[in-house]
């Protein structure tokens, strides 16, 4: 059996950044290829580190879901999900690590299919728009590779690049193509940042279509949101099996979980669970769908409908309830709220939970984290102290390797969900952090709005607590 993870990035401020990859996940559950199909991501959960708790499936499939090979994919991926390269070994798994969706040729019938939903025809150009940088070569070979490809099918009169951030820029596109009309096909996975704002913004587009000195710009989703985007998740991962393992397998609906031998508690984080339904806080006066998909994104938004980043975070939106029954189970319903909480309550009744010290996991931040490993002892404890007691999981991991594992990563009580090892959130909030303990930035009055977990904003709920610990001068540390 194989099962399919989509390795993805997410983000701690957008709630529509991992939607692609999510839908994609959806999509290829439903083609049956595979056992199961789940995501993995970098800025949400389940997390990048923790999403293979959850799969016993001998053979796994890990696809990037990202255009280029490059930080992300050959550093970031790998590091994060334990992987030796292509092929690693772990006791009887095997789990293969294939390209970036991007570099697959198929990506070209993907830009195709964008331009001609637009309107495209042989007399018309096409412009792959890619963001490229300077920094790393890589990252503009498949933005080349995939116009190349295009162009040698002869569907149009003209294929050509723009990036964004390097040459040839996307700002001299009207100068250097001379088709009247120009399809603009974004190399991008969401319809995020980029490809909904600075583009249209640094291009002047009105919309879809934008008429500019006697010519038309058409300026089409990007790639990433396209279903056709299945077909070559699905090559990938047929290409990296071998042929034995590629045959179809009989599809698995819900996910995998230990089967559970813990007593079934009557709460569990901010749920209440019933036998024939399961509630969130509050009166539960509205039903929402027995659907998983349905219940994730509902719980994504708190009340005040912002994005909650982080799914432990008090703050579920109040007054529902779900039925269970119908192929929905309670696993099913927990698992859409808190993903992995039911894998990590049994693993650590079982004595078999993976704990990670947080200097562990600052220790091998990179990038534009790498900074987070800075922050001293008293600011690591002050991080968690402020974090993690408005979360409903219970921190197992100490903060360092010297120290053992709080009690709940082997006795987990009724009702607690142990975290094996500091999120993503928190490491963020450590970055910031370490930057305030050398050069304090002045408080600023609470300011609910702004989003949980941008933690440079003046007034964010968590930088205020955090930066006035800090601040503290007889607050020797907070208490451990
Ligand atoms: S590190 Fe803290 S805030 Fe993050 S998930 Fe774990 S307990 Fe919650």
């Amino acid at each position: 059996m194989t099962h399919l993870v989509l390795a993805g990035h997410g983000s701690h401020l957008n709630a529509a950044s991992s939607e692609p990859t999510r839908r994609l996940a959806a999509a290829l559950r439903r083609t049956g290829e595979f056992s199961a199909v789940s995501v993995a991501l970098w800025k949400e959960e389940p997390s990048l580190s923790r999403a293979l708790d959850a799969v016993e499936d001998p053979d796994v499939v890990v696809v990037p879901v990202f255009i280029s090979t490059g930080y992300f994919t050959r550093t970031v991926v790998p590091r994060e999900m334990r992987l030796d390269g292509p092929r690693t070994r772990r006791g009887r798994q095997h789990i293969r690590y294939t390209l970036p969706v991007g570099t697959h040729p198929r990506l070209a019938d993907v830009i195709i299919e964008r331009a001609r939903e637009a309107g495209a025809g042989p007399a018309d150009g096409l412009v792959v728009l890619g963001h490229g940088t300077r920094r790393d070569s890589e990252s503009e070979k498949n933005v080349l590779t995939m116009a190349d490809l295009v162009a040698r099918r002869g569907l149009f009169a003209e294929c050509g690049v723009a990036f964004i951030d390097q040459e040839p820029g996307m700002l001299t596109m009207l100068e250097r193509f001379r088709a009247p009309r120009l399809f603009v096909v974004p190399l991008f996975i969401a319809d995020g940042w980029h490809v909904g704002e600075t583009i249209p913004a640094d291009l002047a587009l009105d919309g879809p279509e934008t008429r500019r000195g006697g010519r038309i710009v058409h300026y089409t989703p990007p790639v990433g949101t396209h279903p056709a985007l299945a077909a070559v998740v699905l090559e990938l991962a047929r290409e990296a099996l071998p042929p034995q393992t590629s045959d179809l397998q009989p599809p698995i609906s819900s996910l995998q979980s230990p089967a559970s031998t813990l007593q079934p508690p009557a709460s569990l984080g901010e749920l209440r669970l019933e036998p024939k339904r399961i509630c969130g806080p509050g009166d539960p006066l509205r039903e929402l769908p027995p659907d998983a998909e349905a219940i994730r994104r509902y719980v994504r938004s708190d009340a005040a409908g912002r994005y909650r980043p982080l799914s432990g975070s008090r703050g579920l939106p109040p007054g529902w309830f779900v039925p269970l029954g119908g192929g929905l189970t309670a696993d099913d319903v927990i698992e859409a709220v808190y993903p992995l909480a039911l894998v990590h309550r049994q693993q650590a009744a079982d004595g078999t939970l993976r704990i990670v010290p947080l200097d562990a996991v600052l220790d091998r931040q990179s990038g534009r984290y790498e900074s987070a490993r800075r922050l001293s002892d008293r600011g690591r404890r002050i991080a968690r102290e402020v974090l993690c007691r408005g979360c409903v999981r219970t921190p197992a991991w100490p903060l360092s390797s010297t120290e053992p594992p709080a009690p709940c990563a082997v006795r987990p009580g009724p009702g607690v969900i142990p975290c094996p090892e500091p999120c993503s959130v928190l490491v963020a909030l450590a970055r910031e952090a370490a930057a305030w303990e050398q050069d304090p930035p002045a408080p600023a009055p609470i300011d609910p709005s702004v989003p949980f977990a941008d933690f440079a904003a003046p007034g964010n709920p968590t930088r205020e607590a955090v930066l006035a610990a800090i601040l503290e001068p007889s607050r020797p540390g907070a208490s451990p």
